[in-house]
């Protein structure tokens, strides 16, 4: 992005570097149909992320978590308020990278050969493609995997496939939608450790959505509490537990872990009462 233009230029006030990847969601609420039919799925709320924060969502089922997330991505226009990212509107495929429950890979194609596609996309010239493809793969613990197909791979390797795409497209913030949801518990684990990992590494900003308590203080630097729908922060906490130097394991077992666990998990079931 250039930060030489000017607004007297006649276009929008160019982000300073420090804003890249931060939210500003102010008054937002958003409604699906309309009359009778009408239903509002979230909000209104206010929300700021710093550029850098791995905030984890947290709410009920039908609380507006995707919808959120869909605002903030640009696929949908809030009927209400406004939201920029990285100080502009959102624009969909330009905002974030995007990871969902189902990989939505490209079945026919090598896990290479999705990568280079998000690469393609990015716009990175075809030489510099399989550097940057094996330094992806890398970084989701995919090293030697290139040449096989996606119907040949678990679905926690899809998963990594997915994380690997959305990585490639360099955004300043990266959206989850419960990506490890469909996963059995030890893959969800070590996926888990990854990302927290790569999330702490790239120093994007992460917005991921979840259910799971344990999921969001494990994974989190600040952890939103939706209330049921339509869904508006019932509480907004900071996470300080240790981001690198520790063994994810450890961090598990901690008996901080377990408190903050706890008190999230007591917020989600009272939010959603
Ligand atoms: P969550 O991700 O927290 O489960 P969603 O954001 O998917 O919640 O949905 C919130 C509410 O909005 C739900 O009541 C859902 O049925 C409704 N909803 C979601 N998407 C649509 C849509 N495209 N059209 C109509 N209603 C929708
Ligand atoms: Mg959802």
């Amino acid at each position: 992005m250039s930060s030489t233009r000017t607004v007297a230029e006649g276009v929008t006030a160019p982000s300073s570097p420090t804003s890249q990847g931060s939210i500003r969601i102010r008054q937002v609420s958003h409604r699906y149909g309309r009359g009778g039919a009408a239903v509002t799925a979230v909000g209104p709320l206010d929300l700021d992320v710093p550029p850098g924060e791995f905030l984890v969502l947290v709410g009920a089922s039908g609380c507006g978590k995707s919808t959120l997330l869909r605002l903030i991505a640009g696929f949908e226009t809030a009927t209400q308020g406004s939201i920029e990212v990285s100080g502009t509107a959102p624009a969909p495929g330009r905002t974030a990278g995007m990871v969902f429950q189902q990989p939505r890979l490209f079945p026919w194609q090598t896990v290479g050969g999705n990568v280079d596609l998000a690469l393609k996309y990015a716009g990175v010239r075809r030489d510099q493609r399989p550097a940057q493809r094996e330094e992806l793969l890398r970084r989701v613990g995919l090293d030697d995997t290139a040449h096989r197909r996606i119907w040949e791979i678990s679905g926690g390797q899809q998963q990594r496939v997915a994380i690997a795409r959305a990585l490639a497209a360099e955004h300043a913030l990266l959206l989850l939608d419960e990506p490890f949801a469909a996963l059995d518990a030890l893959t969800r684990e070590r996926l888990q450790d990854d990302l927290r990992r790569v999330g702490t590494e790239s120093g994007r900003t992460a917005v991921f959505v979840t259910h799971s308590a344990d999921e969001a203080v494990f994974l989190g630097s600040r952890i939103v509490v939706l209330s049921k729908r339509p869904g508006q922060i019932a509480l907004d906490l900071p996470v300080d537990l240790p981001r690198t130097g520790v063994d994810a394991d450890e961090l598990r077992a901690a008996p901080e872990f377990a408190a903050l666990r706890r008190e999230v998990g007591l917020a989600v079931k009272s939010a959603a009462a």
